[in-house]
């Protein structure tokens, strides 16, 4: 049942829903995408500086921390077999939940779940084009976001802002997130003003305001 983590730890919540609020990371190893602005290379790898933990070992480690939000990030989180586990060891312990996937997974057999009902939710990275690895994204997996879900387009240009526009109508929270140093957010206001996105958010990424853009493990 073991998984293979990269790092934990405590930090703030750098985007979505919870911005700005504590929460401990959960980074697992390894990732089924290589998308042109990845951030975190040092995750793409399963067997970079991974360490094997058991569900246990994790949700002591989360314990110790004290936050009561936990996102589970990577990498890609629902690679891994034990992923089901983990997310019910993490809930069944009061913890709320925050799943970052990168949209090319399927997400349907989690939201049927009753043990994660009102303690997990899904933050899912729509890979525009200029990420490279538009044509991998799991277009099911979108239909199956709820209100309390968040849809996220990492935007580089304004073709991939044009492509946010096909979700207009999906009930989650929908986010607009520039590539770091790619396109300026005064350029996706305008966007949102032109279009009248009412719904949408620009999300910027808080953790690299508060720390050096480069830096790991905040
Ligand atoms: S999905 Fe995330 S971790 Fe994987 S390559 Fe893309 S940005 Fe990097």
């Amino acid at each position: 049942m073991e998984l293979k983590v990269v790092e934990i730890f405590s930090s703030i919540e750098g985007e979505g829903i919870r911005a700005g609020e504590l929460c401990t990371f959960i980074r697992l190893a390894g990732c089924n995408l290589r998308c042109s602005y990845c951030d975190t290379p040092y995750a793409q790898e399963d067997d970079n500086d991974s360490k094997i933990m058991h569900p246990d070992e994790i949700v002591a480690k989360c314990v110790d921390l004290g936050n009561t939000n936990i996102t589970v990030t990577g990498g890609e989180p629902l690679i891994h077999p034990h992923i089901m586990d983990l997310l019910g060891f993490l809930c069944a312990s009061s913890f709320m939940v925050n799943v970052e996937t990168n949209g090319s997974m399927p997400i349907a057999k989690y939201k049927v779940s009753p043990a994660f009902e009102q303690t997990l939710f899904f933050t899912m990275d729509y890979k525009c084009k200029s990420s490279g690895m538009n044509k991998q994204m799991d277009k099911n997996a979108m239909k199956d976001l709820g209100p309390f879900d968040v849809l996220k387009f990492v935007v580089g240009n304004r073709e991939d802002l044009e492509q946010s526009l096909k979700f207009k109508d999906y009930v989650c929270y929908k986010y607009l997130s520039p590539v770091f140093g790619q396109i300026e957010p005064k350029e996706i206001v305008e966007f949102m003003k032109e279009n009248n996105l009412q719904d949408y958010r620009l999300q910027v990424q808080l953790h690299k305001i508060v720390y050096p853009p480069e830096m790991r493990g905040v």
